[in-house]
């Protein structure tokens, strides 16, 4: 169903996606875990660790791989070692390595060590902003403001994608209303961000606010603005990410191994993992460029090495019985 319905739903400009095999629809896969996913993670990540990761994860096919964050080691300590990870892992021209950018010190130090994509963070909702950033949803949005300005000076080709987080649901607020969404997108494209990652944060979304926040917003935008970041806290993640499919959604984010979790929801596990992702689009015929036996390798040698169980369901073992 997933294969014949796409083109039709897909707008015009996506369809540049099809370029490669006019039969197979095409997914990015934007890899989150050295970020997202080990931010969140309790372990201490030795920087040789996490170098050897990403590499791994540059010889898998996969075209997005978000390898750090530019934030205080204050506040995330996971991420001090940003500039070391960024200039010594070996970069693909293929590739795009984006790096979190908090503030306009992080843009600075993002620029500074050669970063050619940044990604930028607001919230949907005023009480995880507040917790999270200290500021209110709107005077989130005048702070990524600040940084795209200083981004004109410094580098105006670097490439900015936006975060949307809780999407449709807050730990503080419960649910969100589409319209709280629609708002702060519609902020973020007029200031420049060339996609939207919408954040389901702590994984509470289901099909059907899913499909109700997307349908808002595709009234302001169109789908190939938009890419969807499903964590799995109660197993709809892939679920909600078929919902985005469904609606012309063609960028996926996922972490490798279903790394890291969210403080914010006890229990909570981390983004949908990699090798699911990738063994579901594949499933349904849909392109990735990914191969799911390099991915299965890169997210058990991660999971190896913080000595924490793979959350992905496709692991070797999977695999093995399977495909070999
Ligand atoms: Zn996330």
């Amino acid at each position: 169903m997933f294969a014949n319905t796409v083109r039709s739903l897909l707008p015009r400009r996506a369809q540049s996606h099809f370029k490669r095999n006019l039969h197979k629809p095409f997914v990015k896969i934007v890899e989150v875990g050295p970020r997202d996913g080990l931010q969140n993670e309790p372990t201490h990540v030795p920087t040789d660790v996490k170098i050897e990761f990403i590499n791994k994860l540059s010889e898998t096919g996969l075209q997005s791989i978000e390898v750090t964050s530019f934030v205080s080691p204050k506040w995330v300590p996971q991420m001090g070692d940003n500039t070391e990870v960024f200039t010594k892992i070996a970069k693909k021209p293929s590739i795009s390595y984006p790096v979190l950018v908090p503030n306009v010190k992080g843009l600075e130090a993002a620029v500074s060590v050669g970063a050619k994509e940044i990604a930028v963070f607001a919230s949907a909702s005023e009480g995880f902003s507040r917790k999270n950033t200290n500021c209110s949803t709107q005077e989130g949005v005048n702070r990524i403001k600040e940084i795209v300005e200083k981004t004109k000076s410094l580098d105006s080709t670097l490439r900015i994608r936006g975060y949307i987080s809780c999407v449709v649901g807050c730990p503080y607020d419960g649910y969100i209303q589409p319209k709280a969404v629609t708002t702060i997108c519609e902020s973020l494209l007029s200031l420049g961000c060339y996609e939207i990652s919408l954040g389901d944060t702590i994984g509470v979304g289901t099909r059907s606010t899913m499909e109700k926040m997307i349908k808002d917003l595709l009234k302001i935008t169109s789908a190939d603005k938009l890419a969807i970041h499903c964590h799995d806290t109660y197993g709809q993640a892939l679920v909600n990410i078929c919902t985005a499919l469904d609606l012309g959604i063609r960028v996926v984010d996922s972490s490798v191994s279903g790394l890291g979790g969210c403080p914010y929801a006890a229990g909570a596990t981390g983004n949908v993992a990699s090798e699911d992702l990738v063994y579901m689009l594949h499933g349904m015929g849909a392109e990735t460029g990914v191969d799911l036996k390099k991915l299965i390798s890169a997210g058990h040698f991660i999971s190896e090495k913080i000595k924490k169980p793979t959350a992905s369901r496709v692991n070797k073992a999977m695999y093995k019985k399977y495909f070999q």
